[in-house]
């Protein structure tokens, strides 16, 4: 099917509707994942009997807040976990991940990372960059960090033998992040965390979930993970919930974090919804169809661009785990000009126009397009990246499938008429 208002040159229609023909059957496959993931979501909401009344929040300390209370239960099935804890009170993911952290390991325990160098701003929280005198290294927990095998897969045999008396979790992270690794599956979850249970059945293991909810129909919970944890302006939030994050996990552990969050003995008991359950409740309603939407619009990115000569990881082929697709470009005026057609078709601040740019933490300069309802909402679509070789915008989100579809074809067109000037 065409998208017939809008101009783009023959070539384009031409290679849009070839990349159209060849996704049809990955596309059925997506929406069989979208059917089991939203009967689940409709079972645990009728398990909970969800009614109005969940919905009208609370103010103050937030005590004896139905809708919260319920909201959590529902987290804790959908992913497979015995408790969890849903919260606005989470400033981002990493927030989540961190107070998970601190759930999991005390001064003198080791925590190990098994799926090599963990996503930027967790170095931090862990110690292994940055100066932060609360990190976990400056407070006495020993972090080690696994290199992955030649091929990007955890080292299984390794992390076998560097288990020790001392290490009391294993971290795993599912997606790449902006890592140029694969992110790893369900299954290659399952045998780290099968792999860590053997060798020592203590030891506790920890998943950051992020991008990952709902892309395949299982969960690391599903597959043993004692304790998850991810944000809600990514995936679960389902493009609705406007802040937040969650963990999931065994009761006791949840327990911990939520005395983190807030304060010990307080935990569980407190934290106001004020006027976001609706949303919490409608965004995880939505979060199935949504991150199917995402996942073609992914794989349509792949698939364009692959075939209009552009590297792109992963290939569209591949079976999928996350949101996040990266596409190599050949030159910096390439990769700028497509994020910034990326922005052009964005239903916010369409008429900005990103440029590379210094960014903390960075050596490189990075460039950002996200037109999103909600600031910095990756489930919405964003591309960026460090702009230096080979070049890489990640891509990640859309709402619909038809916005990145319109959008990665304007930027391709705007490419090929770099080609042509
Ligand atoms: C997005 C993300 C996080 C958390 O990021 P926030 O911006 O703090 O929400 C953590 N890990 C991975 C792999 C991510 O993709």
């Amino acid at each position: 099917m065409w998208i017939n208002d809008l101009t783009y040159s023959t070539d384009i229609k031409q290679l849009a509707d070839k990349v159209d023909e060849q996704l049809h059957e990955r596309f059925t496959r997506i929406q069989a994942t979208v059917e089991t993931n939203q009967a689940a979501v409709l079972r645990a909401f009728r398990h909970e009997q969800i009614a109005t009344h969940h919905l009208q929040g609370t103010t103050g300390y937030g005590y004896d807040d139905i809708g919260r209370e319920a909201l959590d239960a529902i987290y804790a099935s959908l992913f497979g976990q015995e408790d969890a804890i849903v919260r606005s009170q989470f400033i981002s993911g990493t927030h989540a991940i961190s107070t998970a952290l601190h759930a999991l390991v005390q001064p003198g325990d080791e925590i190990i990372c098994a799926t090599g160098t963990p996503y930027d701003t967790l170095q931090t929280v862990l110690g292994l960059s940055g100066e932060e005198k609360r990190s976990l290294r400056k407070l006495g927990v020993k972090v080690t960090v696994l290199p992955l095998t030649s091929t990007g897969y955890p080292d299984l045999e390794m992390l076998e033998r560097v288990i020790s008396p001392q290490t009391k979790a294993v971290a795993i992270q599912r997606s790449r992040g902006y890592d140029s690794r694969p992110s790893f599956s369900i299954q290659e979850i399952e045998q780290v965390i099968t792999t860590v249970k053997q060798a020592a059945p203590d030891v506790l293991t920890f998943v950051d979930n992020c991008y990952g909810e709902f892309v395949e129909e299982k969960e690391p919970g599903h597959v043993g993970a004692d304790l998850v944890a991810g944000s809600l302006i990514k995936n679960p939030g389902g493009g609705l919930a406007r802040t937040g994050g969650y963990i999931a996990g065994n009761k006791e552990l949840v327990d911990e974090a939520a005395d983190i969050l807030a304060a010990p003995g307080l935990g569980r008991e407190g934290g106001a919804t004020l006027a976001e359950l609706p949303l919490m409740y409608q965004g995880l309603f939505m979060a199935p169809h949504v991150v199917g939407e995402a996942l073609k619009g992914a794989i349509f990115t792949a698939a364009l661009l692959s075939e209009a000569g552009f590297e792109t990881t992963p290939h569209w082929q591949t079976e999928r785990t996350d949101l996040i697709q990266a596409v190599h470009f050949h030159s910096q005026d390439q990769m700028v000009t497509f994020c910034q057609q990326i922005q052009r078709y964005s239903p916010i601040d369409s008429t900005v126009s990103p440029l590379p740019s210094p960014m903390p933490g960075y050596e490189d300069e990075v460039i950002m397009a996200a037109g999103t309802f909600i600031q910095g909402a990756s489930i919405e679509l964003s591309a960026d990246g460090p702009v230096r070789p080979p070049f890489s915008a990640y891509v990640q989100g859309g709402l619909t499938y038809s916005h990145v579809k319109i959008a990665v074809l304007s930027a391709l067109d705007a490419i090929w008429q770099i080609k042509s000037r």
